[in-house]
C-alpha cells in the first residue's frame, strides 16, 4: 500500500507518436483512427479518479485489446515510460499490498476489461504476487466495494497495517490488525482492498522473520545495537523508531512490511519483553537474545 504520484501530462501525445511511428505496424493504426474516444477516456479516468463504480462500460472489442497488450509489452519508445517504472520499482514496495517484492507492472483497471488503459500510466503500478489475488477484478460485491487507487486515494500510504506479538516466551503467536486511519472516508474501499489484497499469512511471516532475526541479532535489525546497549526501554523505543522513519523514508509510506515488523517490535508488551531481555546483568551488547 503506497501512494504514487505519477504525472498523467504527455500521455495523449505519447499516443499519438505511437499513431505516427511506421515501425508499429499493428498499433499504430489501431490508435490513430481511435484517438478521439483515446481523449475522451482519459479525460473520463481522471474526472472519475479511475473509480471502477463511476467509469463507463467495457471495450468489447477482442483485436483491439490483444493490440494494446501488444502496445504494453513493446520497446517502442514512445512507451518506454513502463519500462522505466519496471525497473525502477523492482524489488521495492508493493503499491497495492506494501510487500516488498514487487516484480511487476499491473494495471489498476485491467486491461482484458479496459484496453484503452492499458498504457495510461495513471493506470499502471508496481506489483507484488498479490496481483494473482486481484486478478481480473475491479470491484466487490457491495457498491462502493472497489480496489484503493495508489493515485488517487492520497491515504494509501498512512500506517493501516499492524501486526501484534504476543507469548513472547513459548511459542510467539502473530495476529494482523488492520485499522483504518482516521481521515480516510471511503470505508468500502479501505475494507474491501486490504481484505482482498493484503495476504495476512504472508505479512505474518514478514513480521515472525524479522521478530527471530531481532532475537538472534538485534545488531542486524539496529545497527546501533551492535556495539552499544540501549539505556533504557525509552531509548530502544528510539532506535527502533529512527529505523521506522528509515524504511518509510526508503519506501515512501508506512504500510511497507518492514515497517510493519519494526512497529510490532515497539508495540507495548513486545517491547516491555525486549528491554527485559536486553537489560539482563552482564550481557554484552549485540548478543542474542534467546538461546540459539
Ligand atoms: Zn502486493
Amino acid at each position: 500500500m503506497k501512494k504514487f504520484d505519477h504525472r498523467s501530462k504527455g500521455q495523449y501525445r505519447a499516443l499519438a507518436a505511437v499513431a505516427r511511428n511506421s515501425r508499429a505496424k499493428r498499433s499504430a493504426p489501431a490508435i490513430k483512427t481511435r484517438m478521439d474516444f483515446f481523449a475522451s477516456a482519459y479525460r473520463e479516468y481522471l474526472r472519475n479518479r479511475g473509480n471502477p463504480w463511476l467509469m463507463s462500460g467495457h471495450v468489447c472489442d477482442q483485436e483491439f485489446r490483444e493490440t494494446m497488450a501488444g502496445l504494453f509489452e513493446s520497446k517502442i519508445q514512445a512507451v518506454s515510460y513502463i519500462a522505466a517504472l519496471r525497473r525502477a520499482s523492482r524489488g521495492g514496495c508493493c503499491s497495492m499490498c506494501g510487500s516488498l517484492n514487487n516484480n511487476q507492472v499491473d494495471h489498476y483497471l485491467p486491461q482484458d476489461h479496459y484496453p484503452e488503459f492499458s498504457v495510461f500510466l495513471p493506470n499502471l503500478f508496481p506489483i507484488c504476487s498479490c496481483n494473482q489475488a486481484k486478478g481480473k477484478k475491479t470491484v466487490g460485491p457491495t457498491y462502493g466495494e472497489r480496489f484503493l487507487h495508489p493515485k488517487f486515494d492520497r491515504k494509501i500510504g498512512e500506517r493501516s497495517l499492524y501486526v501484534r506479538i504476543r507469548n513472547h516466551d513459548e511459542a510467539p503467536t502473530y495476529t494482523v490488525v488492520i485499522r483504518k486511519p482516521k481521515r480516510v472516508r471511503d470505508t468500502a474501499a479501505f475494507s474491501f482492498h486490504t481484505r482482498t489484497l493484503v495476504s495476512q499469512n504472508a505479512l505474518v511471516e514478514h513480521v515472525k522473520s524479522g521478530f527471530e532475526r531481532f532475537c538472534r541479532r538485534p545488531g542486524n535489525v539496529v545497527r546501533l545495537l551492535k556495539r552499544s546497549n540501549p539505556d533504557s526501554k525509552e531509548h530502544l523505543i528510539r532506535l527502533l523508531r529512527d529505523e521506522i522513519d528509515e524504511v518509510c523514508w526508503q519506501h515512501r509510506t508506512k504500510n511497507n512490511w518492514e515497517s510493519v515488523m519494526l512497529q510490532a517490535l515497539i508495540e507495548r508488551r513486545t517491547v516491555a519483553w525486549l528491554w527485559k531481555r536486553l537489560s539482563v546483568p552482564g550481557r554484552n551488547a549485540g548478543d542474542p537474545l534467546v538461546d540459539l
